[in-house]
């Protein structure tokens, strides 16, 4: 069965197979240029944007704020976890890994 992912609460969760797995209001570090011209974003996600699934992966667009600088948005595509295609487990990110967003195919450099 493919994997659902949706989200719920006006943006505040996403659940993954029906089963409530990520939720925001939470501080996650990101490592990208597009947001703000911090190296390493401190951001607090206040809200899911989009959601999707990639093969495994499953990902969204998040809106919230960076801390350091103030500037406000939504992230490109972040990977919040992976889906094991055997057991359809969910396995977040750990909350303090170093997330990276944006397409590396558009980036050869
Ligand atoms: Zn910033």
């Amino acid at each position: 069965m493919p994997t659902a992912v949706h989200q719920l609460d006006d943006g505040a969760w996403i659940s993954v197979n029906d089963t409530r797995e990520v939720t925001v209001s939470d501080l996650w570090r990101l490592d990208t240029d597009d947001f703000c011209p911090c190296r390493l974003v401190d951001f607090l996600s206040e809200g899911f944007v989009e959601v999707g699934i990639d093969g495994a992966r499953v990902e969204a667009r998040v809106a919230g704020q960076c801390i350091r600088c103030g500037a406000r948005g939504v992230t490109d595509w972040l990977t919040l976890g992976r889906v094991d295609p055997d057991t359809d487990t969910f396995y977040p990110v750990a909350p303090d890994a170093v997330r990276h967003s944006g397409c590396a195919s558009h980036d050869s450099g």
